[in-house]
């Protein structure tokens, strides 16, 4: 019998994850899970395949992932189709077909884990089947959706131990006034004492799409565009009071961050709120571990309604290889296994949505929401804007077990009123105002008791 000649090797940039390194990867993902529950997220599962026009639309025709960096192929009944390079075009058409806009409260909060393509020029930290986990929040126009969204990128870091995890963050203008903006660039790049200086390849993007010379990772095209007008320049009023309110929050829940105004991000479809954050860990020109950001106006695009958004996307394999893990899984400490696990399907609701009574409220609502959050119950912010009628309507509709109320009274006092949305046994407790330093604790021990049930750490 003839044997085989030579032996098969997985395909160039496609690596296998043996069982030592896919039980790192297992701890990871399923670590992300239990953090998105905590706020809000409910998982999402969207096809490997979509038509290619779903991402040619979305992620835009002149984008590095449209133009080279697809794997399409057309099946055997003609259909061109694509092995998905990102996460969010999925959701957003899952969104859109299933009208998930009529039966929802919104914002619809989904997360999803999954391995992505793309044909890329495989290195260290590239590769071209790598897995995301992301996170989407569909219908959601307030800041304060961003400041949590970037909170729970940077927890999800931190708990890996991604070495010095660095947040960039920058707005990118929406289509009041992104266009003066990029005319303004690429009338920059278009002197001849930058143009001469750009790759090949920017030279072409100075004209069919200026903001990608941007994102360019050439050390030339970065020199050349040093001088280049900024973004926050060119701001629209609503666009810079929603980008200060979204530093306001990340100063108020103490997360530290670099303003870069030449962060624009690789994809076409994002306004406003751009993010990526790096690690120290890595080699530069492989040194984001993640990156997300606003796009509001993509949903729209699809066919539905206008519906604001806002998404990240985690790199696994690359966050884990910033990460200091310990160098060998075997461990000689042994504590006392757990119960042998059961299948429990089924949606969750939120323990706890922080509601605010105005904007004035925002910085300590996002900071109560963490702090509920670290005693191990589901906690968002319900966005203000709304009234409170609205809000409590809504808090209801998502089954929460209780509201915390925040107005300017209750701040005035240092104070919450947290209010249990089922009846107690006791009724003196249907309604109670707590000082805000020890909310976190007193809302668990009012939903669970004293019991551990629910916990995270004895
Ligand atoms: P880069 O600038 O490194 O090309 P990107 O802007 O293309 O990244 P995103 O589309 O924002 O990346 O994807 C989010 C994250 O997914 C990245 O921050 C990175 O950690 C990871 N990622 C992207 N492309 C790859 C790849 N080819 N291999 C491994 N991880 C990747
Ligand atoms: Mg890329």
């Amino acid at each position: 019998m003839a044997g085989i000649d030579r032996k098969f090797s997985a395909p160039k940039g496609i690596s296998d994850a043996l069982p030592h390194k896919a039980a790192v990867v297992a701890e990871a993902t399923s670590f992300f899970s239990a953090l998105a529950s905590l706020y809000g997220y409910s998982p999402i599962e969207t096809p490997l395949l979509e038509k290619t026009e779903v991402f040619e639309r979305s992620v835009g025709d002149t984008s590095d992932i449209v133009t080279k960096q697809m794997y399409t192929f057309e099946d055997k009944g003609g259909d061109s189709l694509t092995l998905r390079p990102e996460g969010t075009a999925g959701v957003v058409r899952a969104f859109v077909e299933h009208e998930v806009y009529k039966a929802e409260a919104l914002p619809w909060r989904v997360y999803y884990i999954g391995d992505m393509f793309r044909y890329e020029r495989p290195q260290a930290g590239r590769y071209r089947q790598f897995k995301q986990v992301g996170a989407e929040a569909l219908g959601a126009p307030e800041p304060e959706a961003d400041v949590e969204q970037i909170e729970m990128c940077l927890e999800f870091l931190g708990g890996i131990g991604v070495a010095s995890p660095k947040l960039v963050i920058n707005s990118i203008g929406d289509s009041v006034c992104r266009p003066s903006y990029v005319a303004a660039l690429g009338e920059f790049l278009a002197s001849a004492k930058v143009h001469d200086r750009l790759c090949e390849e920017c030279r072409q993007r100075s004209v069919r799409n200026p903001l990608r010379v941007l994102d360019c990772k050439k050390a030339e095209c970065k020199k050349a565009t040093e001088d280049s007008p900024r973004t926050l320049d060119f701001l629209c009023e609503p666009c810079r009071s929603h980008f200060e309110a979204v530093r306001a929050g990340l100063e108020a829940i103490k997360i530290e961050y670099r303003l870069d105004p030449r962060l624009v991000r690789g994809l076409d479809y994002y306004t406003r709120t751009a993010f990526e954050v790096i690690s120290g860990g890595l080699e530069a020109a492989q040194d984001a571990v993640a990156g997300g950001g606003r796009y509001d106006g993509l949903v729209e695009l699809f066919g539905g309604p206008p519906t604001p958004a806002v998404g990240f996307a985690v790199g696994v394999d690359r966050s884990l290889s910033a990460a200091r893990l310990p160098e060998s899984q075997v461990t000689t400490k042994r504590s006392l296994p757990p119960a042998v696990p059961s299948f429990a399907p089924g949606g969750f609701s939120p323990d706890v949505i922080v509601v605010e009574i105005d904007e004035s409220a925002r910085d300590a609502a996002l900071l109560l929401a963490s702090r509920i959050r670290r005693e191990g119950l589901v906690a968002f912010v319900s966005p203000a804007g709304r009234s409170l009628k609205s809000q409590m309507k809504h808090a209801d509709r998502a089954g929460a077990a209780a509201v915390a109320v925040l107005g300017p009274e209750e701040l005035s006092r240092n104070e919450v009123a947290i209010r249990l949305m089922f009846e107690p046994d006791d009724y003196e407790r249907k309604q109670v105002s707590i000082r805000l330093e020890d909310a976190g604790k007193a809302v668990r021990e009012m939903l669970y008791g004293r019991s551990n049930e629910k916990g995270t750490t004895p």
